[in-house]
């Protein structure tokens, strides 16, 4: 199990999806970890598709080490094109199996490959290279909803 979570991990880092920074988006972070180095660019932008609000897109561009790029492509496919809520829960499934210190193995149904990233949860080290892409992809959908609030307060 361990070699394939690793055969995963190793695919994602040489042929990273969604990469690259793209257009429109409705807001842009930028986030480092400095203990290892790892940073990354990361665009979203949120549609309403039918009253629900959707990931309509995640585009990112970093450097780093292969957890921290792995995980952005993971990222990309877990919360891209996706509705808001559904993402939400994804990215909470992924932090509680990361922090739960190896306990939680995480659920290949509901998460994909994500749950190749389950072994990284002993490396407290690397915790925080495969969290980045995941933290930033948060912050910035939350800055890009603050913003659409405004917006809709100025009508
Ligand atoms: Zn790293």
């Amino acid at each position: 199990m361990q070699d394939l979570y690793q055969e995963i991990i190793l695919d994602h880092y040489r042929r990273p999806q969604g990469r690259g920074l793209r257009e429109p988006f409705d807001s842009q972070v930028h986030h480092v970890n400095p203990t290892c180095g790892d940073e990354i660019d990361l665009r979203v932008h949120l549609e309403d598709r039918d009253g629900l609000p959707y990931v309509a897109d995640v585009s990112y561009a970093g450097q780093g080490c292969s957890i921290s790029q792995a995980s952005a492509s993971v990222m990309f496919e877990s919360l891209a094109d996706k509705p808001l809520t559904e993402a939400f829960e994804s990215l909470a499934r992924f932090q509680e199996m990361i922090q739960s210190k190896g306990e939680n193995p995480g659920d290949e149904d509901t998460m994909g490959d994500a749950v190749a990233f389950a072994g990284v949860a002993k490396y407290p080290a690397r915790i925080k290279c495969a969290l980045l892409p995941w933290l930033a992809w948060k912050d910035a959908v939350l800055r890009a909803s603050d913003a659409s609030s405004t917006d809709k307060d100025d009508q």
